[in-house]
């Protein structure tokens, strides 16, 4: 069993946090607020001060935060994690951050014995909270390898995609298909009930067809029973969907209908949404339609 850091412990880190934990590991934690502190405390936790305190103190330290200036100032500022850095620790971020920084952070932290490992994650809350993520990870094999025992303990996949950044250039990837799934999900939800069909028999028609997929399977639910709350916020997708357009400019690659999804996720944010599930996008198209959606309860 390691001793394993944990910074950020949101709706993802807090779960992932969780399971390393449970599987047995010894866990030292940080979080910008302090009440998600106290409650790992109360379950046998330590407590640290700052990312530097986090580091010192263990083999493994992961971070798992909103955005990359959010890595940037945990791992590079003051009383960062590269200031608790030793021989032999090594670094994971769960965040979804643009790939050309994992790279950069590794090499600084490379230049003070710490292999880093960029190993952003899907499946949501749910599989955040049931230890079913997937794992998409850029970096060097050692570390890949010594952190499998950790992996497992968090995800039903792990899979070394290349080098350093290469787990971000696969989440990139994931991005491109999830903004069209919640983007397709609540174009078809919107167009079955103003064709006059009852979305949720529309969604139990087609859900076994050649339209399944992850986005079906969890979102409908939530929605009907009215509920948008996160899961996975708005403004994180909107952000998301940045580092793949800018990820696109860098590489030259043309990319029209994420350009399209992301404008959409920009209405939904200026709508005052942002807090609100990505699959709440639906809004949009509710503005758009003047309708809104059918919950269980308004029969
Ligand atoms: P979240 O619930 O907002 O959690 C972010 C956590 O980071 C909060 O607990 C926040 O603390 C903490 N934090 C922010 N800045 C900090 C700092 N400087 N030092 C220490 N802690 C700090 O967000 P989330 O949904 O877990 O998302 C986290 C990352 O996972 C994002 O990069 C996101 O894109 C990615 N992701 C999310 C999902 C999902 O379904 N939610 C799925 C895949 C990937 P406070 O308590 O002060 O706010």
């Amino acid at each position: 069993m390691a001793k394993v850091g944990y910074i950020g412990l949101g709706i993802m880190g807090g779960s992932i946090a969780r399971n390393l934990m449970k599987a047995g590991h010894e866990l030292v934690v940080h979080n910008r607020s302090r009440a998600k502190v106290e409650a790992f405390v109360r379950d046998g936790a330590t407590a640290a001060g700052n990312p530097r305190e986090v580091a010192e103190q263990v083999e493994f330290v992961f971070t798992n935060l909103p955005d990359t200036p959010d890595v940037e100032q945990v791992v590079l500022g003051k009383d960062g994690v590269l200031e608790g850095a030793h021989e032999g620790l090594v670094y994971i971020d769960n965040s979804t951050i643009k790939p050309e920084t994992a790279r950069a952070l590794a090499e600084k932290l490379a230049t003070r014995g710490v292999m880093a490992l960029d190993a952003p994650v899907s499946g949501g809350d749910v599989g955040a909270r049931d230890g079913t993520l997937t794992i998409m990870v850029g970096g060097p094999q050692e570390a890949f390898d010594r952190a499998e025992p950790l992996f497992r303990a968090m995800g039903k996949a792990w899979v070394l995609v290349g080098d350093s950044g290469a787990g971000q250039i696969a989440k990139v990837c994931n991005q491109i298909i999830v903004g069209a799934q919640m983007a397709s999900l609540a174009e078809a939800l919107i167009t079955a009930q103003k064709a006059g069909v009852d979305p949720r028999r529309m969604v139990d028609a087609i859900k076994g067809g050649a339209a399944q997929m992850w986005t079906l399977d969890v979102k409908p639910p939530r929605l009907f029973a009215g509920n948008r709350e996160p899961g996975f916020k708005a403004y994180m997708q909107h952000k998301d969907l940045g580092i793949v357009l800018d990820t696109a400019k860098t590489y030259g690659i043309p990319l029209p209908v994420t350009a399209v999804i992301q404008q959409l996720y920009t209405a939904m944010l200026e709508q005052g949404n942002r807090e609100q599930d990505n699959s709440a996008i639906v809004s949009v198209y509710e503005a758009l339609t003047g309708l809104r959606l059918v919950e269980n309860d308004g029969e």
